[in-house]
């Protein structure tokens, strides 16, 4: 690999932050001086180092992130906050993505990596990833709701969902007209939730998302913050 794209994937900012890095001549591979962003290095043999620093290469990057309302599950926008401006700088790197999105309303479990591979499976509607939300409704959802919703449903415009297992959880703190329930759907149409509420003339007023596939949301991660995964998170992934 090219030493100013290494640079570059292993969090020193673009291409072009890393020449300007290598011009300050404070990077070494294996002791030596190193200047020219074209030297080719073996990312599993070489050592590099930046001002003294050894560098450790990994391609791939996994955070879970406590997803708050009032943010995009975008890379950039120009006038909207999105989930990656809640990244610190050390953890900041232009490959990393979103794996789906969730609305801006929308809190909990977003997933957040370079790895593209992983996140087209999870995307993939073939591979049936089973999504669960908790969401508050407004409303009182019934069995027969329950029933509409596991034989799989029509939203308002037709389009058919495959069967989705709703469960109607205690929901004695909230007002009589409000029920809190789970819901498990094996797809990621636009605001789908939502729209299958809609269409049992419901209203979704909270929603917020614990478990995509294997993957549980880590209650101790405050609304905004994220961490790495594990190595059992990931290997679960795959
Ligand atoms: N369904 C919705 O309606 N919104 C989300 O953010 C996720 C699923």
């Amino acid at each position: 690999m090219r030493l100013d794209k290494f640079l570059s994937q292993t969090g020193f900012g673009s291409r072009k932050e890393a020449k300007a890095l290598l011009k300050k001549k404070v990077v070494a591979v294996n002791g030596e001086l190193a200047k020219e962003g074209k030297q080719s290095i073996d990312v599993e043999r070489d050592r590099v180092s930046v001002q003294g620093e050894v560098v450790i290469y990994q391609e791939y990057y996994y955070y879970m992130l406590n997803k708050p309302q009032g943010v995009i599950s975008a890379t950039e926008d120009q006038s909207q906050r999105t989930v990656l401006d809640l990244f610190k700088r050390e953890d900041y790197r232009m490959d990393l993505f979103p794996v789906g999105r969730l609305d801006k309303d929308t809190v909990g479990l977003l997933l957040i990596t370079n790895d593209g591979a992983l996140a087209h499976e999870l995307l993939s509607p073939k591979k049936h990833v089973d999504k669960t939300y908790i969401a508050k409704i407004e409303g009182k959802v019934t069995n027969n709701d329950v029933q509409i919703f596991a034989r799989g449903m029509q939203l308002t415009n037709q389009e058919h969902c495959l069967p989705a297992q709703l469960t109607i959880l205690n929901s004695e703190h909230l007002p009589e007209t409000q029920t809190l329930i789970s819901l498990v759907i094996q797809e990621g149409k636009f605001h789908q939730v939502k729209r299958m509420f809609e269409a049992v003339n419901k209203k979704v007023v909270a929603l917020k998302r614990t478990k995509m596939g294997p993957l549980q949301l880590d209650e101790t991660l405050k609304k905004g913050q994220y961490r790495s995964l594990t190595n059992h998170e990931v290997a679960l992934l795959k």
